[in-house]
């Protein structure tokens, strides 16, 4: 069970995180928590570091950063006690979660759960902190990046061998657009894990892309559901041929990227490696790109693509650098719509209809990218809300178009290989 920062903000979130471990354990099973920090407190923490520094030192970063989710796990376990159940809180280190030694970004190499085992064998609940871990080569406390508990809890369900990995949050589940824009939105029984790796990249916020991609790995089912009542939220499973297939699943959209566009760019083997192999040395992140073969007699290109907003001075710097092409320039009033689901690979005129239906509203479209299950615009970043609307109403998503049999998880689908 994962309960995130909103589901351990107040005293009182704390003790309704505890009594649903306490619940669970009732029940019969054994339980494993991995708790966030509480509301808004890693924020803070960040914030703290920069009142000092400029350039915070990255292993002292993540010696702070960790302490958030260190107070939701001994204050729960204090909760837990109360309720006359034994429990243990855990550091991500006493919790045996290895990493690589990349600060505030660091991946798990190695679930080591002996420890966490034992404490179960005991008949202890076992509340471990989210988002960190310790680097197997230098023994210090690394982060996971933000949102990291996600996969904390996702990598301790794989470990154990876990029947599922509950993520509690402060929403219902995973929706086919976001409610807040888009009314008509509609909460999603079942979504496979290329769907939801489709939909975390574009914007869905719901989960972190990497636990997603550890689920997927290792076959965990994930049941993304509130903290604050009991209805089923989203399961996130592996694809399997019992499953309905519509044809798109959900509207993402994000506002936080930034476009770059190089001009008059040499038409000759090679650039491309040089501009997008400097981005990558200087860890930017690149999402769309878009270059056409010049056709004009001087052989110049023009080259587009685009990274989230608060890498854009990096990339800038970057490009102007290499000392390529005629102009360098940024434009941060971009937003990228998205269409996402496992059918659209058999159906076709997919694309055709977001094209119309972009078009109908009078919204340009600037840039386009696809994949087997996924159709991406950028457009105007005023024009997104916009676009989600007509998008989620033109493919008939706030319809009851999916339904499961069992959306509480009885019902497993194989793992395919
Ligand atoms: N507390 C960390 C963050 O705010 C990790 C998490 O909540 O998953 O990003
Ligand atoms: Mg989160």
């Amino acid at each position: 069970m994962k309960f995130g920062g909103t589901s351990v903000a107040s005293a009182d979130d704390i003790k309704r995180a505890a009594r649903r471990i306490v619940a669970a354990r009732e029940s019969g099973k054994r339980v494993v928590a991995v708790l966030s920090a509480r509301g808004k407190t890693t924020d803070e923490l960040v914030n703290m570091a920069y009142e000092i520094s400029d350039a915070p030192h990255e292993r002292e970063m993540d010696m702070l950063l960790s302490v958030g989710e260190r107070i939701s796990c001994a204050l729960c376990a204090m909760a837990i006690h109360d309720m006359g159940y034994n429990a243990v809180s855990l550091t991500g280190s006493q919790a045996g979660i290895v990493t690589d030694s990349v600060h505030t970004k660091a991946r798990i190499l190695e679930v080591r759960a002996d420890r966490i085992r034992s404490a179960l064998d005991e008949d202890k609940i076992v509340l471990v902190a989210g988002f960190q871990g310790v680097s197997g080569d230098s023994r210090d406390v690394t982060t996971l990046g933000r949102g990291g508990s996600d996969t904390t809890a996702v990598a301790l369900a794989a470990a154990l061998d876990a029947s599922v990995c509950e993520i509690y949050t402060d929403v219902e589940g995973v929706f086919s657009a976001d409610p807040r824009i888009c009314p008509s939105a509609r909460k999603l029984d079942v979504v496979s894990f290329e769907e939801m790796l489709e939909m975390s990249a574009s914007g869905a916020g719901v989960l972190q892309h990497r636990s997603v991609e550890y689920a997927r790995n290792h076959g965990v089912r994930i049941h993304c559901r509130s903290s604050f009542d009991d209805t089923p939220g989203t399961l996130v499973v592996a694809e399997d041929e019992s499953m309905e297939q519509p044809m798109v699943t959900a509207v993402t959209h994000t506002t936080n990227e930034a476009r770059v566009t190089i001009t008059g760019v040499a038409d000759e083997p090679g650039i491309a490696g040089r501009i997008f192999g400097a981005l990558a040395d200087a860890n930017v992140n690149v999402d769309m790109i878009i270059q056409n073969e010049p056709v004009a007699g001087d052989r110049k290109a023009d080259m587009s693509f685009t990274v989230s907003r608060d890498e854009l001075r990096t990339a800038t710097q970057v490009i102007e650098g290499l000392a390529i092409g005629d102009s360098v320039t940024a434009d941060e009033n971009i937003g990228k719509v998205s269409i996402v689901g496992a059918g659209m690979k058999s159906h076709p005129g997919v694309a055709a209809k977001v094209f119309q239906t972009l078009g109908d509203l009078g919204i340009n479209i600037e840039m386009i990218s696809t994949s087997p299950i996924k159709i991406s615009c950028v457009i105007a970043s005023d024009r997104v809300p916009d676009a989600v609307r007509a998008l989620h109403e033109a493919f008939d998503l706030g319809a009851d178009a999916v339904k499961t049999e069992d959306p509480t998880g009885v019902h497993r689908p194989t793992v395919r290989s």
